[in-house]
Parts: C-alpha cells; structure tokens; sequence
C-alpha cells in the first residue's frame, strides 16, 4: 500500500528483531477484528521464532474459536479470567503491539498493566485520534476497512513476505481474512480498493473464505435467531426522528440463553428501513447496558456516542455504555434516555 511510511517499517521490523518476547494486545469485548489481527500477529511473529502472545481483556465469542486451535490456546490469555498471567506476561514482554483500538483505556480492567509496562509499544489501528504519545511507533489509518487489512498491508512490506500473500502462515493468512470479512460486515461496509486487493491476494494464496462465513456466519445457536425475531418485533422502537432503537434486558437475555457474540450486528437491522438514519442496540451487562450505534452516511455515530454514551469508535459505526444506576437505572430509564439525547442530536438542538 503506498500510504505506508517505510520507514516505519524498517522501525517495526527492527523493534521485532530486538525483542524476544512480544505481546500483542487488543480491546475489550474483542471482536472479529481484535481475535483476527491478534491471532494473525501471533503466528507470523512465531515463524520468526519470537516468543509471543496475544492478551485479551476478556472473553471473546464462540463463532471465533476456529481461530485458536489447540496449537495456539495456552497463547491467547485472556485477562479477566488469568488476570497474574496476563499482568506477567505484559509485564515481561519487550515489546507490545496494541492492535485495533485506539486509548489504553479501551483494555478496560488491563489498562493499568498495559500503561505500567515498561516495554515498547507499537500502535496497530483504523479508528481516529490515536494516542500518539502513548507509542514509540503508530501505523494509524482510517482509510481502511480493519485493523486486519491494516495488518496486512503491513505484513506484506515486510523482508519476510516480499510482497507475496503465500509467503504468510497459514492461521495469519485466515486470521486476517477473518477480521477484514467481520469489520466490513461480509463486505457490505467500510470497502476501500486496498481491501478487495488484500481480499484477491488471500483467496489466491488459499485462504479458504467458505469456512470462514460458515464459522462467523453460519454456526450460531438458534436461541440468536429466536431472539433476533423477538427483539424486531417486540422491542424496536422507531422515533420521529428517524432512530430506531433496541434494548436487550438481562432477563430476556437470560431466558433466551444468550452467551457473548450472539447479539452482533443486530444494531445493523433496522439500518434496512428507508427512513431510519441511525440505530441503537443496548444489552444490559451487571452494572451497565453497553451500547453499540450504527449510522447511515450524514449522521455521525462516533459524535452521537461521545457526547451521549461514554463512547467513540468510528464514523458510522461506534459504542459505549450507560452506567446503572449512574447514568440510567433501568430499561425504562435507558429508553427515554435515548429519546431525549437523540432528539437533541438529530435536531441539532
Ligand atoms: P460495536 O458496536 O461493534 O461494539 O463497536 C463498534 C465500534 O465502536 C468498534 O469499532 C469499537 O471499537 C468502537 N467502540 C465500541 N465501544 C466503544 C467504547 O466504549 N469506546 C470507544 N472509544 N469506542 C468503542
Ligand atoms: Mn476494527
């Protein structure tokens, strides 16, 4: 990709060459994106023959597990269940790469770790204003799809691909498919030119794009499918001002037996309906309902999530979270909330 600055890439590839241990670490409520890019780190760093890992604040869905075979699970820790083997391994590692977000604070409770770390770190993401100062070295762009299309281009200017996708591992290889097909939602968002290229290159080099659908598609529970016909016709609410809106309580959650992942992309849905121009889904978590927004091209979700949600993320498509009970102390609450804050936004009062 010709944006890259290959003098960063003689920086990246001389920082790897003098560390021996390196942690790759991504952000909370880890998505496609943040397993893939991890995942993909992971592996090209281990045919270097680097001691290296992969920390993830807390767990990630199922539908990504095909991404950790057994090979490559006691690598990927996760925080909030090893919190002192996750402290070490940050600790003691030379070198760290925080991939796909933006602000330490987005590794939620490893955020302490991370900034007490005294290792070199090297920014990997696509979301706007990066902490710059936090790193010896930023690769930030948001002209890409995902942080693993990012990844990608970067691996490829790398000495040891020589611009040449079959030159990747394998699991890199897959990983990378993997992230890219998840951010950009199967390709219905966020394409540039640089992520059909990344995407022709991985298919010729082998990466198999059926297994990937069928396992980031195709292979959930049917109780996501039971709810997703719940909430749409139950709990969506459309306002006059063209915002629709979902709110996932934890009892329903429980009696439809949801486990992590299994709401993704349903903020996307009601996006279908001409009139709508943005869209909110809130899932109530113990001592908070998280919040994912989507908006359609004239409507800024990261403005919308900064202001009202405690949040950010990207133009059309960000997240954050409402405390309980400081923010709102119930769905109830939740609901006229949003009412009220986007009236406000999409009138610009
Ligand atoms: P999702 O709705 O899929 O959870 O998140 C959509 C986008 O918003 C992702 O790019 C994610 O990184 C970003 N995002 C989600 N939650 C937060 C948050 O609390 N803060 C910030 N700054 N970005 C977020
Ligand atoms: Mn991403």
């Amino acid at each position: 990709m010709n944006r890259l600055n290959l003098r960063d890439i003689a920086s990246l590839d001389s920082l790897i060459a003098g560390a021996a241990r390196i942690t790759v670490i991504g952000h909370m409520k880890p998505d496609g994106d943040a397993v893939g890019s991890g995942v993909a780190m992971l592996s090209f760093l281990e045919s270097l023959g680097k001691d290296a890992a992969v920390v993830l604040p807390d767990t990630y869905p199922a539908t990504l597990s095909f991404l950790i075979p057994p090979h490559v699970q006691g690598k990927v820790i996760v925080y909030e269940d090893f919190p002192d083997k996750a402290s070490e391994r940050l600790l003691s590692s030379d070198l760290i790469l925080c991939q796909d977000f933006n602000s330490f604070s987005r590794t939620g409770d490893a955020c302490t770790v991370l900034s007490a770390s005294s290792a070199e770190k090297i920014l990997i993401d696509h979301h706007p204003d990066p902490d710059r100062e936090c790193f010896n070295l930023c690769f930030s762009d948001t002209e890409v799809s995902s942080t693993a299309e990012l990844l990608y281009h970067i691996l490829m200017e790398m000495p040891q691909t020589g611009h040449d996708a079959h030159n990747l591992p394998s699991l890199t290889a897959t990983a990378l498919m993997t992230g890219m097909t998840t951010d950009t939602n199967n390709f219905a968002n966020s394409v540039f030119p640089t992520t059909l290229v990344m995407a022709s290159e991985l298919l010729e080099a082998g990466v198999d794009r059926e297994r990937i659908i069928g396992n980031v598609f195709n292979s959930y529970g049917e109780s996501r499918i039971r709810l997703m016909g719940y909430l749409l016709d139950k709990c969506l609410k459309i306002t006059g001002d063209g915002v629709a809106y979902m709110i996932l309580d934890r009892k329903t959650a429980m009696k439809f037996g949801i486990r992590e992942g299994d709401t993704e992309g349903f903020v996307n849905i009601p996006l279908a309906i001409r009139d709508v121009r943005m869209s909110i889904f809130l899932k109530e978590d113990t001592d908070r309902f998280r919040v994912s927004i989507r908006s359609k091209k004239g409507i800024s979700a990261n403005l919308c999530a900064r202001k009202y949600f405690n949040g950010g993320g990207h133009e059309l498509a960000s997240g954050g979270r409402l405390m309980i009970p400081g923010d709102v102390r119930n769905s109830r609450q939740a609901s006229s909330y949003i009412k009220k804050v986007t009236h406000t936004f999409m009138t610009g009062q």
